[in-house]
Formats: C-alpha cells, structure tokens, sequence
C-alpha cells in the first residue's frame, strides 16, 4: 500500500518549521527520521496532507555536556546515541537500551525525538526517560516549555505536545557516584517491540538501594514508573521482601491482553524483570528467585 497524496515541506529552521506548524495545524505532520511516520501513512493509518521535513536543522542534532546536564539533540539518531562516549559514560542506561531498538537500518535513520513524540508504549526510549528523570525541551511559537518525562507521555502514541509544538531536545541529568543501572526486556525476536521490559537507575550506598526507578514498558498505555520500588530503598534486601514487593508490583500494573501476550503473562513477565533487576543492582543473585 503506499501514501494518500500529500504536501512536503523541507524547513529550514526550527522557526520556520513552527510557523508551518501553526499555519496547517492538524493537518501537518513532522518528519524526522520517518520510521515510524513513513509506515503510519503508508499503512493508511493517518493521512496528513502536509509534511513539515525537520531532518535539516542542525541546531536539533548533537549531544553535548553542560555542568551536570546532558543534553541530547530531538534529531540525534539512534545509532548516534550508541556511538556517542558522552551517553556511555553519562547514560549508560540509554547506551544499552538502543541496542534493544529495532535493526541497524531503522537505528541509522530513526531519531530519538521522533522516538518520543512517536510514544509507543512498547517503545524502549520512553521507559529510558522515566527512569532517568528526563526533561522534555519542548518549543513553540510563544517559547519554549520543558516537561517531566513522568508528564509528557499520555496515552497510547499521546504526549502532551501540541500539534503547533516541536521536541526539541533531552535534558538528562548525568550518573551519579554509585549509580547503577539495568535493562532487559522480553521480545518474541531481539529488535523487535518488547513484549515486557524494565528500564531501571539507582544508586547503591553500602549493600543497600538509596534510590530506584524502575520503568516498565509494554505493560500499559504508557511506560509505568513502579511505585512499589520505593519498599526497596535503605533497608536490607531479602527474598521475602522481593516476594512481597513483586506482589505489590502485580497490583500496581495492569497490562493489556492482546495478540502477543496476556495480561497475566506481562504481569508475570514484570515481576520476573523485578527479581533479575534487584539482583543484577546489588549483585546478589539469589534474589532473582524470591518471586511470588
Ligand atoms: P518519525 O517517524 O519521523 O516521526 C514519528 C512521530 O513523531 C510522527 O508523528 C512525527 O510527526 C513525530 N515527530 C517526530 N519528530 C518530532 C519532533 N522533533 N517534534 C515533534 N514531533 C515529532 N522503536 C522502538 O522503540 N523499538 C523497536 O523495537 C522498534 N522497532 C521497529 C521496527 C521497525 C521494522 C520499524 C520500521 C520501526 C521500529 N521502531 C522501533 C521505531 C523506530 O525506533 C522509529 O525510528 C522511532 O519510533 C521514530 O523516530 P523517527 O525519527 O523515525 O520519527
């Protein structure tokens, strides 16, 4: 199948891309790296009579180190995240996980903001976000907005962006001393959507967790950050008490059922990610059995 007919814009500026914006509203679409938006039209699934190609503008690629910030560019691209020694060192979460996204054809093409305002709720990219505590850098033509990850996804391919908005950039805070992170998901094959995964950052103080996020995706219409990690912190970790956290996290989730997995199988998914997670953090491995 291929594309409704459509209109194409290549901009020149993040300027001129929001005045197109804000002159065709809803009827326009931005183009990053189109690996997602490409098979959305040509699928029919959306049919945008304007495309707004932002791909040129310079000023949204790069990453770069500010103080105790790293600030990641909207059209940064995936594999450009995998190459980068600023993400390995700042983000090592994030360093990771792209490996875990699609094949190196869509990884050379596709961006991490489009990654985000794409907000796949299997996607990798926003449970990363959630559980680095990301600032979204988001611009308008009234000025610039920056939004908490934990704010910014809404809903199944929902984000608080406007149609009249670009993503501009990524502000991640960069690792701490004693920081540690996990990432593994379940995939029928490695590349593909996750059916459940679990992005994770803390800090380890002695044998204990002073913090945690633990960030799941495919478990809902958005990535969940667990609140049940907070019974992990500044105690002694034992198998009863993951036993007892993983029952609290089984409450918490409420995973779809659909063609790949059932609710139930994701819940058990997620509960086997919070095992592994909490042993790989404090490397003790016999806490990946404490399951209830
Ligand atoms: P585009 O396709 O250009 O845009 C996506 C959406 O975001 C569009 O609605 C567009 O209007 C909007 N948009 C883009 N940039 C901006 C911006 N700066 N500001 C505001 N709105 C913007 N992704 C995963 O996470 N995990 C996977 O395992 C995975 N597997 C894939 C397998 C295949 C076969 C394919 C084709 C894609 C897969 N993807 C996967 C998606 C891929 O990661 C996409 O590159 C990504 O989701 C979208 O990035 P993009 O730059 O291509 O965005």
């Amino acid at each position: 199948m291929k594309a409704a007919a459509f209109g194409y814009v290549r901009a020149t500026s993040v300027d001129d891309a929001l005045a197109l914006l804000a002159e065709h509203g809803d009827k326009a679409k931005v183009l990053s790296g189109g690996q997602s938006l490409m098979p959305a039209m040509n699928l029919r699934l959306i049919a945008p009579e304007l495309i707004v190609d932002i791909a040129g503008i310079a000023e949204l690629r790069g990453i770069a180190v500010d103080g105790d910030i790293l600030r990641i560019g909207a059209l940064t691209r995936h594999v450009d995240l995998q190459r980068s020694p600023e993400v390995a060192l700042h983000a090592p979460l994030l360093a990771e996980a792209v490996a875990h996204v699609a094949h190196p054809a869509i990884r050379n093409r596709g961006t991490l903001g489009g990654s985000l305002a794409h907000a796949d709720p299997a996607s990798e990219f926003p449970a990363c976000m959630l559980a680095l505590g990301a600032t979204l850098v988001v611009r308008g033509r009234d000025g610039e907005r920056r939004i908490a990850a934990a704010d910014f996804f809404q809903g199944i391919f929902q984000t608080a962006l406007s149609v009249e908005e670009l993503l501009v950039a990524i502000e991640l805070p960069v690792s701490q001393k004693n920081s540690a992170h996990f990432f593994h998901e379940f995939a029928r094959r490695h590349g593909d959507y996750a059916i459940t995964g679990l992005a994770a950052q803390a800090v380890i103080e002695g044998n204990a967790l002073s913090s945690l996020w633990l960030a799941f995706f495919a478990v809902g219409d958005r990535p969940v950050l667990a609140g049940a990690a907070n019974h992990l912190l500044n105690t002694l970790v034992t198998p009863a008490l993951i036993s007892q956290v993983s029952v609290a996290l089984g409450k918490e989730l409420d995973p779809p059922d659909d063609q790949q997995a059932s609710s139930a199988m994701r819940r058990h998914l997620a509960k086997v990610l919070l095992g592994r997670c909490v042993a790989t953090l404090l490397d003790r491995p016999e806490l990946a059995e404490g399951l209830a």
